[in-house]
């Protein structure tokens, strides 16, 4: 049990990526609130995690929006007077090109994607920081390093959240708390699900394990670095993508 009494939040935990998160942190121990919009969904997956017994509560919230956020955060401290983990995993894509790209969805990538971060880092840190104890990991993209043509906004906003990782680092890690981030290749989930046949066969044929990864694979990782294992790393972007960013 590598997550023995921790208590974890994962954004966007109701689905692919985070959902796989929220799986196994559940398996290792830990309390898992699941935060995304989809409540519906996180209230499934948290009934299931109940089920076997795991301490978890599903929340309602738009990462974007820091009021809900900070009212979210509050309700969780109150409920498991604790917060150790916290996953910043809820994301969006809408791709096109720069040049056609419309200004309002430059603005809720960004707000969703980067803003959602530093909302839940700027609520949850101050309860790490009196712990004296905190794992806060970041779920970026390969894409944020290596940029992609029609991804743009996206892009940025990964780029973003690789300065907001190492900025905290750097700000929280005197305080116990580290904090990293994981860049995922092309992994199998509903936000990869609607690419193109022609977009998918050329992302494959740039890995060269030859294979997308799955959200199991993601999991493992964030795993290991929201576990005390970690406690010597911090301020990394750490890539899973099958060797596609080399
Ligand atoms: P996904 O299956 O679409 O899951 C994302 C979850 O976040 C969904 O439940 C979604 O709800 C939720 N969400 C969206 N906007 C939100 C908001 N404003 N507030 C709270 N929750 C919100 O996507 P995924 O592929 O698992 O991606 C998870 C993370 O990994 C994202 O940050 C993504 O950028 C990153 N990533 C994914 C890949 C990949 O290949 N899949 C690669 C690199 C990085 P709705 O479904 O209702 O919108």
């Amino acid at each position: 049990m590598k997550l023995k009494d921790r208590v974890a939040i994962v954004t966007g935990g109701a689905s692919g990526i985070g959902k796989a998160i929220s799986e196994r942190f559940a398996r290792e121990g830990a309390g898992v609130v699941i935060c995304d919009v989809d409540l519906k969904s996180a209230q499934e997956i948290s009934d299931r995690l109940k089920e076997k017994d795991v301490n978890s509560k599903a929340f309602e919230v738009d990462v974007s929006d820091s009021s809900q956020v900070e009212r979210v955060v509050n309700n969780i401290v109150e409920e498991f007077k604790r917060i150790d983990i916290l996953v910043n995993n809820a994301g969006i894509s809408k791709d096109s090109l720069l040049i056609r790209t419309d200004p309002s969805d430059w603005d809720r990538i960004i707000a969703v994607n980067l803003k959602g971060a530093f909302n839940f880092i700027k609520s949850t840190a101050r309860v790490m920081m009196r712990q004296k104890y905190g794992r806060i990991l970041n779920i970026t993209s390969v894409v944020g390093i290596m940029g992609n043509a029609g991804q743009s906004s996206y892009a940025a906003s990964k780029a973003g959240l690789v300065g907001l990782t190492k900025s905290t680092a750097k700000e929280l890690a005197s305080r116990g708390i580290t904090v990293n981030a994981v860049a995922p290749g092309y992994i199998r989930t509903p936000m990869t699900e609607n690419l193109s046949q022609a977009v998918k066969e050329g992302y494959l044929s740039s890995i060269p394990l030859g294979k997308t990864g799955t959200p199991q694979q993601v999991a493992n990782l964030v795993l290991f670095l929201a576990s005390e294992e970690a406690d010597y790393i911090t301020g990394q972007v750490i890539q899973i993508d099958g060797g596609l960013l080399m």
